[in-house]
Formats: C-alpha cells, sequence, structure tokens
C-alpha cells in the first residue's frame, strides 16, 4: 500500500502518526493510497523549516522570485494530462474538469510572475514640507493554507503561489481525501524548480493538524477553504491567536430565470453549474427561481437536459459526470433527498438508483431534479453539493432577491434575461459576491477576487486577485527627512 509523505525542507518524510486515513477511487472505491494524520509535532518541524527559510527567500528580489513562478508554468504545462489524469481518479471529476481547474491552477502562477509590479507601494514627497513618504509592502515571515476536498488542483493555488512569491515561506495541508495531486505537483516543483529548501512545505492531517497550525505561534497567517462550520472555527481561532485570516465557507446559490431569457442557452448553462463536479462546486447552482411563465417550460427543459447526461467514471472522456467523492458524501446527499420529498416537495428526475457498469461500488448518484421547492424547505435553504437541482416559481425579480437575501450563504447567483435593465437592477440588490449575468459558473479568475459574503465568507481579503497582495504583505510606512 502506498503510503503517503509530507513534504517538509525540501525532503520527503514519513510520517511518524499512528493515524492514517484510506484514500480511495470515488468510481470505484478502490483504495489508492493511505494518508497520514500527521501530529501537532511534525507540524512544528514543518513551520519551523519554513521559518528557517524566510530570511533568505525575503532577501531575494522580487524579480528573481517571479523566475521560479515563470519555470512554474512550463514545468506545469508539460505535466498537464498526468495531473489531470491523477485528479480524475482521486476526486471522481470527468477529464475535463481536472483539465480545466489545472488551468486555472496555472493562470494563478501567470499572476503570481507579476509580482514585482503587484507588489509596489506607494509614496510621496512632501508629506509636509521637506519630508517624504514611503509605504512599502513586505513579507511577514510563515503562512499556511487549508484546503477542501472539491477542487484539489486549483484552490491551493489561490494562496501558495501569491504568498510565496512576495517573499513569504509556506506550509500547505491539502485535503485528506485527496492529497495525491498536489504531493505529485510538489515532488515536480522539487525535482524541476527547486524552491529553497523550506520555502514551500506540505503536511498531511485532519483536524488535528490545522489545529496544530492555527495555534503555532510563527505562523502569520492562514488561508482556508472549506464548509462554513469549519469555516467560522478557524476564523474564530485566529483571532484569538491573533494572526491574519481569509476563510472561505460553504454556499447555496440560486439562479433567477426571467420570463425574457434564451431557453435554450439558460438550460446549457444550468446543467454545467448544477451537475459539473456531480454538484460538488461552491459555485454550483442549486435552486432556480423561475420568474412568471418561464417556470412551465423551463421546467420541461431542465428534466430533458439533465435525464441525457451521462454519468460515469471520468477516465472515460464520454462521462458527462462523476461521483461523490465519497460513501459518507452520498448517504449525506441522499439523505437530503429523501429530506426533501418528506417536506413534500416533487421529484421530477430521481437519480437516487443510479447503476453505473462496471463500477457498481462507486458513489454515484444521477442528476436529480426538484419540483415544487418552497423557501421555508431544508433543500432550500441548506448545502446539499451534490446533483441535486430544485425549481421554485416565483411571481417578480424581487421575490427571488428576498429569497436569495435571506439566505444564510452569500457566495454566487446569476440572473438569467434578455433585460440589461433587470439585470442591473439585481446586481444592484442581490447579496452575494460572485454574480453572473447569463452565466451559470460566475467565477472570478486569478486576476479578481475570489470569495463570498455573509456565512460564506469570513475575514475581509478574499482569494487570489490584486488585493490578496495585501493580506500576504505587511505595509510598512517610513517618514523620511535629510534637509
Ligand atoms: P471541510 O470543511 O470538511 O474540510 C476542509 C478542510 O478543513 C480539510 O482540509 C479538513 O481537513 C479541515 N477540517 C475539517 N474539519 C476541521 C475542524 N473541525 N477543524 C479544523 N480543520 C478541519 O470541507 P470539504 O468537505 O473538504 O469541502 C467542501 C466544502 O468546501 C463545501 O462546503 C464547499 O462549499 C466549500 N468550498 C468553498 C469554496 C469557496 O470558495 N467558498 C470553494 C471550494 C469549496
Amino acid at each position: 500500500m502506498k503510503m503517503l509523505k509530507n513534504y517538509i525542507d525540501g525532503e520527503w518524510v514519513d510520517s511518524s502518526s499512528k493515524n492514517f486515513l484510506e484514500v480511495r477511487n470515488p468510481a470505484s472505491a478502490e483504495v489508492l493510497a493511505k494518508v497520514p494524520l500527521s501530529t501537532a509535532t511534525e507540524v512544528d518541524v514543518a513551520v519551523q523549516a519554513a521559518q528557517k527559510a524566510y530570511w533568505e527567500w525575503r532577501t531575494t528580489p522580487p524579480v528573481q522570485r517571479a523566475r521560479y513562478f515563470y519555470r512554474l508554468k512550463d514545468v506545469l504545462e508539460n505535466n498537464f494530462e498526468e495531473l489531470a489524469k491523477l485528479t480524475t481518479i482521486e476526486a471522481g471529476k470527468t477529464m475535463d474538469e481536472s483539465r480545466g481547474e489545472l488551468r486555472r491552477a496555472i493562470e494563478m502562477v501567470e499572476v503570481a510572475c507579476g509580482i514585482p509590479s503587484l507588489m509596489m507601494g506607494a509614496c510621496l514627497e512632501d508629506i509636509t514640507k521637506n519630508i517624504d513618504s514611503t509605504a512599502f509592502k513586505q513579507p511577514m515571515g510563515v503562512f499556511a493554507a487549508v484546503a477542501p476536498y472539491n477542487f484539489p488542483l486549483m484552490v491551493p493555488f489561490w494562496f501558495w503561489p501569491f504568498a510565496v512569491a512576495c517573499g513569504n515561506t509556506f506550509v500547505l495541508k491539502p485535503s485528506e481525501q485527496v492529497p495525491q495531486s498536489q504531493i505529485r505537483i510538489m515532488e515536480i516543483i522539487d525535482e524541476e524548480i527547486g524552491f529553497p529548501p523550506g520555502v514551500l512545505n506540505l503536511v498531511n492531517g485532519g483536524k488535528e493538524t490545522v489545529t496544530a497550525l492555527l495555534e503555532h505561534p510563527l505562523i502569520k497567517g492562514v488561508s482556508f477553504v472549506g464548509s462554513s462550520p469549519v469555516a467560522r472555527i478557524i476564523y474564530s481561532k485566529c483571532g484569538e491567536t491573533g494572526k491574519r485570516v481569509q476563510s472561505l465557507g460553504g454556499a447555496k446559490n440560486f439562479h433567477i430565470i426571467m420570463p425574457d431569457a434564451n431557453i435554450k442557452e439558460t438550460v446549457g448553462a444550468i446543467m454545467g453549474s448544477a451537475f459539473g463536479c456531480a454538484g460538488q462546486r461552491c459555485l454550483a447552482t442549486s435552486v432556480l427561481l423561475a420568474v412568471g411563465d418561464v417556470y412551465e417550460p423551463l421546467k420541461k427543459a431542465v428534466v430533458e437536459a439533465a435525464s441525457k447526461i451521462k454519468v460515469g467514471y471520468g477516465l472515460d472522456e464520454s462521462v458527462q459526470m462523476g461521483p461523490v467523492i465519497s460513501k459518507a458524501h452520498k448517504e449525506k446527499v441522499l439523505s437530503y433527498i429523501n429530506k426533501g420529498l418528506e417536506e413534500g416537495a416533487e421529484l421530477l428526475l430521481d437519480g437516487r438508483k443510479i447503476k453505473v457498469s462496471g463500477f457498481e461500488e462507486g458513489y454515484f448518484i444521477g442528476p436529480t431534479v426538484f419540483d415544487k421547492l418552497k423557501p421555508e424547505m431544508v433543500i432550500a435553504n441548506e448545502e446539499i453539493f451534490g446533483p441535486v437541482l430544485g425549481i421554485m416559481q416565483v411571481k417578480t425579480m424581487d421575490e427571488g432577491i428576498e429569497i436569495i437575501k435571506k439566505n444564510p450563504f452569500g457566495n454566487s447567483t446569476s440572473i438569467f434575461t434578455a433585460s440589461g435593465k433587470a439585470a442591473r437592477e439585481f446586481v444592484y440588490k442581490a447579496e452575494c459576491s460572485m454574480m453572473g449575468i447569463n452565466i451559470g459558473i460566475a467565477a472570478p479568475m486569478a486576476f479578481f477576487p475570489f470569495g463570498g459574503t455573509k456565512g460564506s465568507f469570513f475575514g475581509d481579503i478574499k482569494g487570489h486577485g490584486r488585493e490578496i497582495v495585501d493580506f500576504f504583505t505587511d505595509r510598512k510606512v517610513v517618514v523620511t527627512r535629510w534637509v
């Protein structure tokens, strides 16, 4: 059995932990490897290595640090298919989904190459007579990131390339459910890029490993992505220990479909959004708010399109939707479907009994569509994180916006319409941070900030984008008089 290692101070080391978890292929349930739940002592060794590497890395000029990232882009391109395949095997994605998230990861590296410009501060002559002032953006030391399972390739890249390009050193804790793609990336980096030892470290683990990072006095800040209950814990713990924190949580995303929407294009976008990655996206649409007369034709077109989605193992290029991540998660999603039925929602398409030939043990759920959702239902309010889409009829756009406002999450929402006026009003009023107009998955690219509001985000500076440099640097203001 493959026992996964930690990458600390430029070396691959066996964990001393007694506790390991199985990493499984979600399509076949085959055990691929065992991942250690690293101890607080191992976290300390990694953080100390990062701290030791910090000063030399911090004094390496930004333009030289950027060169590592130019090379990293090429190296990731050269290993593109291998990394995508590994993600499909471990995370259950289709090959195109894995390729898509790797493309996004590479875009982060491309943006991080611009660090000499992104890191520039500000200066002003004569803040008062003969006195000048300069504000530098200085790196701070060791940062850490904790990642979720649903974008194993991409999410760590929302943070570490920017942190390291800024001159910090880093400890990454990938999701224990899907650690292998980041491990493979570290191997490739170790062999072909060669950051100085200790600049970039990877420690596998779970809750205790994260707690050790949160409590470590040398960690300056933590970037977290995961479910909202954990995101809240991370946020408050970092408050207690005086660390910077950006903590991205869960989501419940609504799409408003106006009567003037182009049904064919709208339904195409909805399919990708609701069922792509088997619904395990923080930007996935969960509920369609059909305004007025669009309800009947929309419902018909959605069920027709969803029933044609080919479900199976992602290594088969013709497959359009893979399994969910684990047996436990499958059971959770099924319990939401059962809850919806208990609450009186009507099942138009039932994915519970799907069979994928040759993959009988896999964690598959077919596309599932509910009608007659009501705002007070659990399935209309909680994050399901599976291929389950609900439809609710509303009379007006404003009624839809009220439902979005009342939901505790605030990650993403979209409107489908031919009216610029309606779209503007929607953007103005709805309380979500990532919005689409005739777009199914309103994902900000590497040069824009990624993150929600309300119960979907805790902190102030979001993932990637220009602003993340402010998360990974301190503003040092120098006031100077020479005359
Ligand atoms: P999760 O919260 O279970 O785990 C995320 C990470 O936190 C893992 O690395 C895990 O080891 C660690 N962890 C779990 N419990 C912990 C605890 N009690 N204390 C400290 N650390 C703990 O999330 P997941 O199931 O891996 O990922 C799915 C969730 O992530 C969904 O809710 C999804 O919406 C969210 N997500 C959000 C975004 C976003 O941009 N807002 C992006 C991707 C995923």
